[in-house]
């Protein structure tokens, strides 16, 4: 017997109709490219939505049809979310900070048809556009007036021009929720881009799932500040689940420096914002020396790397800011864990609450997880035993798109398929993963691993230290051993034996690093991760010390 409630598939389309009707006097508020702030509501947001949808009619694009954009967090590109998705074709988001010829990569593999543009991108798009055949239509995120004169890029129009010659009037489309409604590429570093290939279902209950206290916690009492990207793996789903709650939102644009977010975070009374610890770093670095607090800020979700231990005390001690630290990937839409506190450890002191914080935190209701030892085998809770990570869920990839890379999934002992995230960590009694690795970065040493995070989190607790990165050199008698590579803070010195010192009490001797070597910077990827792989070329020549 089939219950009898409803049926309504599980539409991305339905989150702005609900926007627009429930809470249309909610402000969206923009940082743009041409540097002022714009701000107007999700009723106005729903109806630019609707005429995106009607241009990508007029533009005769079919069904499932892709359309790329390489643009900043804004109102223009939360349009095209809903417009593009909505109206069943897939939203296909480029990050700029890729090299032009993996965009041209890319693009060519997804097909794209159409590219909206901000004017920042304009530069990649012009080295782009004579490689990417199937784009026909190209259009810059700006006024009529703004657009260049010249610029070489074929059949190039305002977006303000484009929509504003549509109706505001349009009926969305109902169909499969198992359809597509965007895609992600991953920043693999070996092979091929391969991409996440979201669906409307898994959208949606994503943004359902992000929304909840003890995952996101976002209601219509928040001001929100996505700081991380668009562009990246739909900004950890905000624009979905805020439309969804009716928050406040407020978009960066461009201006990702710490004085730009902070005056933002100020004037627009934020309340909550995410981003990677990169960005926080960068925003810390502007209040510290300014003496400046949060009047309005109450909590932060940072993931994508490993929040370091200092950034979670600097924003809990000195800020009174609740930082909620999540680890997830692209394959994962992205959210897989986040670190809340259950009942029983708010009775826990102050330092023990804070050993918890730096985990990754707890599964949420829609993802399973499990570690394995190298047969597959589970491997116990117990906070100690090490493991790749694997999990699965709703809003975690089968298949990339095209099939690339073959089936990604495993099968357990009991037949049921889990995605192998590349990811080593340890699972505790109440639930709480721990990442310790990438599984290609763990260091093994005499047979035990070591964690490079907790090698890196120790350093970057240094004053002296902004970044640190831990790789394995290889040794004839361990195996491998540890290393750590730091860029000091601009202006303040330390030696290698004061920090060599500085770990000592802090980890189990063994673990304590051979040597640091100073660098100026650390080689990053296109999301803000460490590129292991490309510090390990510039330290190719490297010689661990023999004493
Ligand atoms: P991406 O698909 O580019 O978002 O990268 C996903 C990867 O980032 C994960 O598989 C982890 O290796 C890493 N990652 C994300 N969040 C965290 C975190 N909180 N701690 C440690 N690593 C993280």
């Amino acid at each position: 017997m089939l219950g009898l409630m409803q049926e309504q598939p599980l539409l991305i389309s339905s989150l702005i109709e609900f926007a627009e009707r429930h809470n249309g006097e909610v402000e969206i508020v923009s940082r743009r490219v041409e540097g002022d702030i714009h701000r107007y509501t999700y009723r106005d947001a729903a109806v630019r939505a609707r005429q995106v949808a009607n241009a990508l009619d007029a533009l005769g694009l079919a069904f499932s049809d892709r359309v790329a954009t390489l643009a900043w967090n804004g109102y223009r590109h939360f349009e095209l979310y809903y417009g593009v998705s909505g109206s069943g074709r897939v939203l296909h988001t480029i990050n700029p900070r890729l090299h032009p010829d993996q965009i041209a990569w890319i693009a060519n593999h997804a097909e794209d048809q159409v590219l909206c543009f901000d004017l920042s991108f304009l530069p990649l798009v012009q080295a782009v556009h004579s490689r990417c055949p199937t784009i026909k239509h190209y259009i810059a995120l700006c006024a009529p007036d703004k657009l260049p004169a010249d610029s070489g890029v074929p059949n190039l129009t305002s977006y303000e021009s484009w929509i504003a010659a549509q109706s505001t009037q349009y009926q969305w489309p109902t169909f499969d929720e198992n359809s597509a409604s965007s895609m992600c590429y991953t920043s693999g570093t070996t092979g091929n881009p391969k991409a996440a290939l979201y669906s409307h279902r898994s959208s949606t209950l994503h943004a359902y799932a992000a929304a909840l206290p003890d995952v996101m916690c976002l209601s219509a009492r928040d001001s929100v500040l996505p700081v991380v990207p668009m562009f990246h793996v739909n900004a950890w789903g905000i624009p979905y689940s805020a439309a969804l709650t009716g928050c406040k939102l407020v978009f960066p644009g461009p201006a990702m420096d710490g004085k730009s977010i902070y005056e933002l975070m100020e004037t627009e009374r934020v309340t909550y914002a995410a981003g990677v610890p990169t960005v926080w770093q960068m925003l810390l670095g502007h209040l510290k020396p300014n003496n400046l607090k949060f009047s309005t800020l109450k909590r932060t979700v940072i993931g994508g790397s490993a929040c370091p231990p200092a950034m979670i005390a600097a924003f809990q001690n000195d800020y009174g800011v609740e930082v909620l630290h999540a680890w997830g990937m692209t394959e994962m839409s992205p959210l897989g864990t986040l670190c809340t506190l259950k009942n029983r450890q708010l009775a826990l002191n102050a330092d023990e609450q804070m050993k918890i914080r730096l985990k990754q935190g707890r599964a949420i209701y829609g993802v399973d997880m499990k570690i394995v030892d190298d047969a597959g085998r589970e491997l116990p809770w117990d906070g100690k035993a090490y493991g790749d990570l694997l999990v699965k869920g709703p809003w975690i990839v089968r298949e990339y798109f095209k099939g690339e890379g073959g089936n990604p999934l495993i099968k357990d002992e009991h037949g049921v398929q889990w995605f192998p995230t590349g990811d080593v960590g340890t699972i505790d009694a109440d639930g709480f993963l721990q990442i310790t690795d990438r599984s290609k970065d763990v260091i093994k040493s005499g047979g035990e691993w070591i964690s490079s995070i907790e090698i890196e989190n120790i350093a970057m607790a240094h004053p002296a230290v902004a970044m640190a990165a831990c790789v394995g050199m290889a040794h004839p008698k361990w195996d491998e051993r540890p290393i750590v590579a730091v860029v000091k803070r601009v202006g303040m010195d330390v030696s290698v034996a004061e920090l060599l010192k500085f770990y000592e009490g802090k980890t189990a001797k063994w673990q304590i690093p051979d040597d640091v070597v100073f660098v100026d910077a650390i080689p990053l990827g296109a999301t803000g991760k460490m590129l292991k792989t490309r510090l390990r070329e510039q330290l190719k020549d490297y010689k661990l010390p023999t004493t």
